[in-house]
Parts: C-alpha cells; structure tokens; sequence
C-alpha cells in the first residue's frame, strides 16, 4: 500500500506527503470525512512516512521503522478503536500515560483515533490535556465521519482536514479495476454514496444475490446434497431476513414461465414462519431447500 494506491483526496495526500518529507508535521490533526472514503488509510500511510528514518522517504524503504510498520509491529504507532460501542476513558487514560515515553524505534510516536466520536464526553475531557500539550515528539490523528459529535474543545486543538467523497468517476473506476464489478451502473453508483467502503458492501451483496439466483436455477438440475453445500449465503442467520424476500422475489419471477417453482413461494413462506417460531436455525433452512427441490422434481 501507497499513496498512489488511495483512490481520491489527492490534494490533502499531496499536502500529507510534504509536510512529511519537510517535518513540518502539526501535532494534533482531525480528518473528516464520509465513511469509507479512506481517511484511515490516509493516516496509516501518512503514519508510515512521518516514522521513516530514511530523509529520502522513498516508496520501497527497508529502513527499520518501515520495516516495523510493514510488519504491523511498529512499538511508536497505534490505533485506538471503540470497544464495546464506545472508546472509554480508561482506553484515553492508558494513552496519555504512555503518550509521554519516548519512541523507541523512531524519532516520533503517533496515535491514531479511529472514529473518535465514539469516545464518551468523560474520555474526551480527558484527552482535552495532551491535546494541548502533548509531548514535543508525539502527533495525535483524531478521524471522524461525525464532526458534529466531537467536542468544540477537540476541534479547536487539532488542524481539520477535510475529506471530499470520492469522485463517481473515480469511484466507477476503482470498483471495476479493484472490487471486480464487471458493469456499474448509474443506480449502483448512486448506492455507493461516494464511499469504498459502501461498495465493498455492494459488492459483497451482490456476489451474495448472484449465488442466491444460482441456488434457485440448480434446484431443477442438481442433486439436494449439492444444493445443500452450495447454499452457504442461506445459512446465514444474520442476514437471512434480508435474503429469504430476495429468494422469494427469485423464484417468484421464475415461475412466470417454469410453473413448477410456483409451490416454492409457499416453502419459502412456511421457513420464514419457522423462523419466527425460533425452530431451529440450520434444519429450517435445510427442510425449506429439500421442499422446494422435492416440489420442483415432482412439477418437472
Ligand atoms: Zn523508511
């Protein structure tokens, strides 16, 4: 991974890339941004080339800092995330204790705060202190998608740099050379709401809804235990309540012209009800797949 590698914001990577070649680096930052839009890849890379011991900060370093940071064992970088639903103040506590060690491997140490609106008021107050005086060699990335949650007190004590959404040419571009979508059209874009990290997400249902539709076309043709193996997408109880319309609107459509796959709307139906009833999970959706199978065979 790269700068180049990051699709969009080339005007804040650029600005990133000479403060850090020059060192003239602020010691509190606050990336803003939608969601998904690389602010975190941003800050590691940018991370990456504040560490470098090589002055040249060139692509392929060896040097021992980037070596640590390809490694994901660098002892002078960290990233705090949530846990639980909210970063705590005992994670922020633990932080500004060690904030003032010096860096071990390189000549600076930094902090990366992921969704740092996460942190509850009592952990924002406490981070309010280093923020105004953190020690000369440590830099404190705060990143957030929800600026209006972050306290005016934070705000004021960091450089905000604001993330833009990617461009819909730059984004239809990178989902058809990285994220493998062989078409994308105008509604799909729209659904990508200028972010990656939402296509990923489209990308990922609609490998999910192509093998639902693969599951429906097999039932005429393959044996159950092949059906069975093949259907993971539907054994999987977080999303069945999303998948089981979707299976339904499929076979709906088919029956249109093959007849026979009009019973399975009710099968379909009946495991929704099983479901409900909290029969149990794997053998509902196994009996629901030998039914449709059964009443396809028997309608062929
Ligand atoms: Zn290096």
């Amino acid at each position: 991974m790269s700068f180049k590698d990051i699709v969009g914001n080339s005007e804040i990577k650029e600005y990133l890339i000479k403060v850090s070649t020059t060192g003239n680096v602020s010691q509190s930052y606050l990336f803003v941004g939608t969601e998904g839009i690389g602010k975190l890849l941003i800050a590691k890379e940018f991370a990456k080339k504040v560490l470098c011991l090589n002055k040249e900060k060139e692509q392929a370093c060896e040097c021992k800092s980037c070596k640590c940071f390809e490694g994901l064992n660098h002892p002078d970088f960290y990233v705090i995330n949530e846990e639980g639903d909210t970063i705590k103040i005992e994670q922020i506590r633990e932080m500004t204790s060690k904030i003032i060690e010096p860096p071990i491997v390189a000549n600076r140490k930094i902090y990366i705060i992921n969704d740092c609106d996460k942190m509850t008021v009592e952990a924002q107050n406490c981070l309010l202190k280093t923020l105004e005086e953190p020690p000369e060699f440590a830099i404190i990335i705060l990143i957030t998608a929800r600026e209006n949650l972050v306290l005016n007190t934070i705000k004021s004590r960091c450089m905000m740099l604001k993330f833009k959404n990617i461009s819909k040419e730059e984004l239809k571009q990178y989902a058809i050379r990285n994220l493998g979508f062989e078409q994308v059209t105008e509604d799909l874009l729209e659904s990508f709401h200028g972010s990656i990290g939402q296509a990923l997400v489209q990308k990922q249902i609609q490998d999910e809804l192509s093998q639902i539709r693969h599951i429906v076309d097999d039932l005429a043709t393959e044996d159950i235990t092949t059906i069975m193996s093949e259907a993971k997408v539907l054994y999987d109880k977080e999303n069945i309540d999303d998948f089981l319309p979707y299976l339904s609107a499929v076979v709906f459509r088919k029956a249109l012209n093959h007849r026979e796959y009009l019973d399975c709307v009710e099968k379909i139906k009946n495991c929704n009800m099983r479901l409900k009833r909290n029969c149990n999970f794997d053998m509902c959706i196994d009996t629901m797949l030998l039914e449709m199978w059964e009443s396809i065979r028997k309608g062929i």
